[in-house]
């Protein structure tokens, strides 16, 4: 694990993204109020958050077990002034205790996987409004058939992985009305998120050059960078867009 968060801290997302994603996504939440309040959950070092903070008149509370991440995004929000309108809160998705109705919207890029995609889609959809909407991004096969090679790396590491067709069945099967989807671009996934983390490969393999266990785990990410060098076409991050019913 430590050797997990040294590859991981100040990175400037934990998992693929970008702006115009967000932005993208969050256009698709017609109606929602000027005084709007959103729940991050999985929020990382908060891009995204801060985004959504840029573009709306949303308040948003912002969710994740590493005290780090929430630290970096507490100081993100505070230098662009955004942080009368970004709160933080140390707690796990898997503990979540609102009251019922108590968002507008619910976001989570990059991090419903963690609970898995159905349940997340069903336990949380008691805390949004009637008509709410929840916004995540999910690890999703494009076509089918895939490689071998993508698939048995892909059943070893995150063996619920879906479909697009399949997710957008769940959506429904869960409650949810579906308000749109897209693939993230390819650059979602190299500008902010592998290719600074191939660099950090590189900086801590030189630095473990002796530690075979570390060296091993360093492999290991850098498979996951490879596998999306090589099969992009097959699989991606999707973002679902949805409206409780
Ligand atoms: N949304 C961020 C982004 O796109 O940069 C982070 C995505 S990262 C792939 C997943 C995030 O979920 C990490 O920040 C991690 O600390 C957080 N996480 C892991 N387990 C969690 C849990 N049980 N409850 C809340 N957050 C968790």
């Amino acid at each position: 694990m430590e050797l997990f968060f040294e590859l991981h801290r100040d990175l400037p997302r934990e998992g693929p993204g970008e702006a115009v994603c967000t932005r993208r996504a969050f256009a698709l939440m017609t109606g929602l109020p000027a005084n709007a309040r959103l729940l991050d959950i999985g929020c990382g070092p908060g891009l995204q958050t801060m985004e959504l903070a840029r573009i709306s008149t949303a308040s948003i509370l912002a969710i994740d077990n590493h005290q780090p991440f929430l630290d970096t995004l507490n100081r993100r929000a505070a230098q662009a002034g955004l942080a009368d309108r970004i709160s933080t809160r140390n707690h796990s998705m898997f503990e979540l205790d609102f009251e019922p109705g108590s968002f507008d919207a619910i976001w989570s890029e990059g991090a419903v996987y963690i609970i898995g995609c159905e349940k997340g889609l069903r336990e949380w959809q008691p805390f949004l409004k009637k008509g709410g909407y929840l916004a995540v991004t999910e690890l999703s096969w494009l076509k089918a058939a895939p490689p071998t090679e993508a698939k048995t790396f892909w059943n070893e590491n995150y063996p619920g992985m879906q479909s697009l067709e399949q997710n957008l069945a769940v959506l429904q099967e869960t409650g949810y009305r579906e308000a749109g989807h897209f693939v993230l671009p390819e650059s979602a996934w190299w500008q902010d998120y592998y290719t600074p983390l191939e660099q950090r490969i590189r900086i801590l393999t030189e630095k473990y050059r002796d530690n075979e266990e570390a060296l091993a785990f360093l492999r290991a990410s850098q498979r996951e960078i490879e596998m999306y060098r090589q099969y992009s076409e097959w699989y991606g991050d999707v973002f679902y867009v949805m409206q409780a019913k």
